[in-house]
């Protein structure tokens, strides 16, 4: 049903360097008019690979993280780094997280669970990259963007991937989306203070939330809050760096 571009897409960058891939050049769609190639599969199956080395251990987010194209999330002067494990930025002052990050936090999200999650809300639309991630792990995925920019954006990029199961919100997602609850899972790409109750309220027994927090001292981590039918498990993990949860629109 969905319909993808041929493999190995060619991407065409006219700013960029030399392209470091070698492949055999093939027939396929040029994305822009000029430039040097770079065969943007490739370089994926190498991302997908450092990733393994690194720890992500789950086959579905390797899969899922070699499928999706993060070439296409970010602006063509920047395609050359998309599959570097940096993050980039999108534009009104946000990025697009490591390759690592969202590959660590979606293997969070479905650690337990077997074969599909079901519905989800992602917090922090932003470029639609991590959104699309997820819509190869979850039967459904509510993605909610409080920066109006940034939701268009994400809507631009996914549109061509056809993903009907990607649904973009544009509001404040510390109020979480209550009309698709309660959720499989819920992930946070900003972080705050502290986990929203919202998020808690609209998280289904036995589910689980990944999200960045700062923890007293100003240090952020992310931290794994597990819903029981008496408590709420939390774990704290390592240190990240993700951009500010902020109430309200823009
Ligand atoms: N997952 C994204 C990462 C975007 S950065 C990607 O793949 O590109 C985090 C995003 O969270 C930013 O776009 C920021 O505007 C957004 N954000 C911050 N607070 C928010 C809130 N309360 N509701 C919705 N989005 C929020």
């Amino acid at each position: 049903m969905t319909k993808r571009p041929g493999f190995p897409a060619r991407l065409q960058t006219p700013a960029a360097p030399p392209a470091r891939s070698n492949a055999a050049p093939v027939a396929s769609r040029p994305l822009a008019p000029s430039g040097v190639g770079m065969d943007s599969e490739a370089v994926r199956v190498r991302m997908v690979a450092r990733l393994a080395a690194e720890g992500i251990a789950d086959p579905r987010v390797l899969a899922a993280m070699g499928r999706i194209e993060r070439h296409r999330f970010v602006d063509t002067a920047l395609a050359i780094q998309a599959y570097e494990d940096t993050s980039l930025p999108i534009g009104l002052g946000q990025t697009i997280s490591k390759p690592s990050v969202v590959a660590r936090m979606a293997e969070l999200l479905v650690q337990g669970v077997q074969g599909r999650l079901g519905r989800i809300l992602e917090i922090g639309t932003g470029c639609g990259y991590q959104a699309a991630v997820l819509g190869e792990l979850a039967t459904e995925v509510y993605s909610i963007e409080r920066l109006r920019g940034l939701h268009d954006k994400a809507r631009d990029n996914l549109r061509p991937l056809r993903l009907p199961n990607v649904h973009l919100l544009f509001g404040d997602g510390m109020q979480g989306y209550a009309k698709g609850a309660p959720y499989a899972g819920i992930i946070a790409a900003a972080g705050g203070e502290a986990v929203p109750q919202a998020w808690v309220d609209q998280l289904a027994i036995g589910a689980r939330i990944v999200a960045p927090v700062a923890l007293p001292g100003g240090r952020q981590s992310l931290v794994v809050l597990e819903k029981t039918a008496r408590e709420l498990r939390r774990t704290v993990l390592e240190t990240v760096q993700f951009v500010p949860l902020k109430s309200g629109i823009a």
